[in-house]
């Protein structure tokens, strides 16, 4: 081929890995590059809803019908990374005629539903409040990112694609009116396994490059003097320390802020608003939008006005609408997806921009531009994707026989056994003791030695992997521990450098939600750092006036004997 690579994907969330398992199942030599770790741009900080279309049914019909189509799919191949929640359209008798129109629109698109009175949707979901009229139950689900993420990424390595995170496409290389590749900039975060070539540059020729960077594809594509008019628009949410409810919530309205709840784990997940925003990498994060979603999500779940917010985040939706459109309100945007061909499109050839959509759509996104790439290089196959399944929800049914081989009682083992599908036996079934890190979310040592296996000693990578550190404590407890498992493989200013990456992302979360319990949790994971690390620089600590031993070993008594 002459080139170091048939095809260079450019972007680790969901749309750049997906294309990446689809390519490298068919055959071809495939590298992908992520300047952070996978899921590092919006799909790390999305809602976590498998969508059934129900949302769009009305003003977007074309998104609705690739949905439900992608919903069913997703249930098939990615088992281990959906949880069937059902969700529910509910009117508190303001939705007026908008109810008979989404119902409409559901069956148009093909989306099942059934229609509920306010008794039979508490039925479902008690925690719903007492003025629910009425109901449409439809099949939203529950899906987690990080781990359909990982583990497209891991079945595209399987097929012999490169997986490259960490690396930032600082130029691409044109000549002419042909693009043969980009130069990368390798980073030196904590997960990286390239820590001898940090900050160097290397150039990747391809025959193809697709550009699968999101919210970011108009800066990419402007690295090849062409453009692209994303629509950033960013969106809020927040999540409270216990799954409020089962059920996805969703108002019943045309279209606003705050009116859909996900559960999630052991969480459930509030959101969101639509703002639309210039730069994908600077937004304010406003209180006011954590307000709001408070305010009227709890109108609809009561309990949200006393729930314990553990964390709030934002993410940007890399929103498109072809030029020519120009649809003032951003809420308005459509939600599809588009493929565009620059040599199509701009005379530009070797490379293409997928953009849009949704993370329910991945996949098939994923099998457009696989099929497009494959027509321009002349390579005749057709995707496997929507059959095979993903590493982890093979043998669905094996798995429950499978639990009791590890001596791990439940609830850790049904937490373990979510999060890993069928790859439990190949994880847990280690001969060393295992005992739990992370009690929040129930993570043993066994899953956390696998996550870095395959994610070095990025602890924020380890964490999308396993949930650990994402519960009540958000890390005050189990981060160090997380950080211990690196020892002796890493060194310690590496296994340092990973700890203070991992609690910086955590506080960066926290920090919007310090009220209630949520503020004496941090205040106690700050004493805690402080009084076990010296996280706070006291120079009592320092001068050696602080006595560690009395952490590790309790109060010295008196004559100087153990424990009291
Ligand atoms: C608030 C919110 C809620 C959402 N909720 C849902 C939901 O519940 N269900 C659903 O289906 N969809 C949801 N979405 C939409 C969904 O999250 C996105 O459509 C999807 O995740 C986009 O994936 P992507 O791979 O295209 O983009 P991204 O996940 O952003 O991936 C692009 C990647 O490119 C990388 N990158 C950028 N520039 C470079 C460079 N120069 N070099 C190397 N790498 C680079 C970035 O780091 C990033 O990781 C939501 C979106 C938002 C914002």
């Amino acid at each position: 081929m002459g080139r170091d690579t048939e095809v260079l994907v450019i972007g680790g969330g969901s749309t750049g890995c997906g294309v990446a398992r689809d390519l490298a199942r068919r055959g071809l030599a495939v590298t992908l590059v992520e300047r952070g770790n996978l899921t590092h741009g919006t799909t790390g900080r999305m809602h976590g809803l498998l969508h059934s279309g129900g949302r769009y049914a009305v003003a977007d019909r074309t998104s609705a019908r690739e949905c439900i189509a992608e919903n069913r799919i997703l249930r098939e191949i990615a088992g281990h990374c959906v949880e069937e929640t059902g969700g529910l359209f509910v009117d508190r008798g303001d939705a007026g005629g908008y109810f008979e129109e989404k119902l409409a629109g559901c069956r148009d698109a093909g989306i099942p539903t059934t229609v509920l009175s306010g008794r039979e949707a508490r039925e479902r979901e008690p925690a719903l409040a007492a003025d629910v009229e009425r109901a449409i139950a439809v099949p939203d689900a529950a899906i987690d990112p990080f781990r359909l993420c990982v583990a497209n990424a891991r079945d595209a390595t399987a097929h012999g694609a490169r997986i490259e995170t960490w690396t930032e496409v600082v130029d691409v290389l044109r000549e002419g009116e042909e693009v043969i590749g980009v130069e990368v900039r390798h980073e030196s975060g904590p997960g990286s396994r390239v820590h001898g070539r940090s900050g160097s540059l290397e150039r990747i020729t391809a025959e193809y490059v697709v550009n699968a960077t999101g919210p970011w594809a108009g800066q990419l594509a402007a690295m090849a003097d062409l453009e692209v008019g994303v629509r950033p628009s960013k969106g809020a949410m927040a999540i409270t320390n216990v799954r409020e409810v089962d059920t996805v919530v969703n108002a019943c309205r045309p279209k606003g802020d705050a009116d859909i709840l996900v559960p999630h784990e052991t969480t459930a997940i509030l959101g969101t608003t639509d703002v639309e925003v210039d730069d994908p990498d600077d937004y304010p994060e406003e209180g006011w939008e954590i307000d709001l979603l408070i305010e009227e999500l709890s109108k609809l779940v009561p309990a949200l006005a006393d729930a314990r917010i553990i964390r709030s985040f934002w993410g940007v939706r890399p929103l498109y609408e072809p030029p020519g459109r120009g649809t003032e309100d951003p809420t308005d945007v459509t939600r599809q997806f588009f493929l565009l061909d620059h040599a199509d499109r701009d005379g530009v050839d070797g490379m293409a921009t997928i953009v849009g959509g949704k993370l329910t759509t991945y996949r098939l996104m994923a099998e457009r531009i696989a099929d497009h790439v494959c027509a321009e290089l002349g390579v005749d196959t057709s995707a496997s994707t929507a059959e095979e399944p993903l590493p982890g929800s093979e043998e669905p049914a094996a798995l429950e026989a499978e639990m009791d081989r590890f001596g791990l009682r439940s609830p850790v083992a049904r937490r373990s056994r979510q999060r890993l599908g069928s790859r439990s036996r190949e994880v847990l079934d280690v001969d060393d003791p295992n005992p739990v890190v992370c009690e929040c979310e129930a993570v043993t040592r066994a899953e956390l030695r696998d996550a870095i296996e395959d994610a070095g000693s990025d602890l924020n990578a380890v964490r999308i992997r396993t949930r650990a550190s994402m519960g009540n404590c958000q890390g005050g407890f189990c981060a160090r521990g997380m950080a211990a498992e690196l020892h002796p493989r890493y060194d310690e200013p590496t296994v340092r450098a990973a700890l203070d990456e991992l609690l910086e992302e955590r506080w960066r979360g926290q920090r919007h939600a310090l009220w209630g319990m949520g503020l004496s949790q941090a205040a106690l994971n700050y004493a805690l750092g402080a009084a076990t690390m010296n996280r706070d620089g006291d120079p009592a600590a320092a001068d050696g006036s602080i006595e560690f031993d009395d952490f590790d070993a309790g109060q010295r008594r008196p004559d100087g004997g153990g424990r009291q």
